[in-house]
């Protein structure tokens, strides 16, 4: 039997290498992933580094896709993707060439040793809740509320939203 194909929002950063590039390729592997689809793509932020502070800023955005992956198998191919771009883990909040996150599954809520969603940290974050408010202000955080009203709480300070390049 095909399992229905659930929605999940991934957050994609870069800092390193060509960060506009690397974002590029984590979209298009996201779309390039088995049993999913890539259904909206956020506009590409700038936002300041947080915990550690001294290094680049990062190129921040939001995906949605459809997928029939389940959140763990999802997790291992996103790892893979950030594997196939380079990514090396120093040390916690380090620079990346990229990294992708699970922000949320559908409305599951999930407390793994290794995953848990929603994303532990992204109502904090004006770099996920904003790009997630701009194509999915609708959408519910589990336990939480509305996606556009949890944005309107943020502090948007060191983050900006970047012009699209004309094509
Ligand atoms: P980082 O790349 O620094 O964001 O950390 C990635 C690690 O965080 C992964 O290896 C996962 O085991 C763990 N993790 C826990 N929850 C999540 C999530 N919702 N999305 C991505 N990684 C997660």
């Amino acid at each position: 039997m095909t399992q229905a194909p659930s929605t999940a929002c991934i957050a994609l950063g870069a800092n390193i290498g060509e960060p506009l590039r690397q974002i590029e390729a984590g979209f298009n592997a996201l779309a390039a992933l088995p049993g999913t689809r890539l259904t909206a793509r956020s506009s590409l932020y700038r936002s300041a580094p947080v915990g550690y502070t001294d290094q680049p800023d990062f190129i921040n955005a939001v995906a949605l896709i459809d997928t029939t992956l389940e959140p763990h198998a999802l997790l291992e191919a996103l790892l893979e993707i950030e594997r196939v771009n380079g990514r090396v883990r120093e040390f916690p909040n380090a620079p990346r060439t990229l990294d992708l996150d699970i922000v949320l599954y559908g409305d599951m809520v999930i407390h793994d040793p290794g995953l848990t969603i929603p994303h532990a940290r992204m109502l904090e974050r004006a770099f996920v809740m904003l790009p997630l408010a701009e194509i999915a202000p609708d959408m519910q955080v589990p336990g939480q509320g509305r996606v556009s009203e949890l944005a309107a709480r943020v502090d948007a300070d060191s983050i900006a939203q970047l012009q699209r390049m004309p094509a």
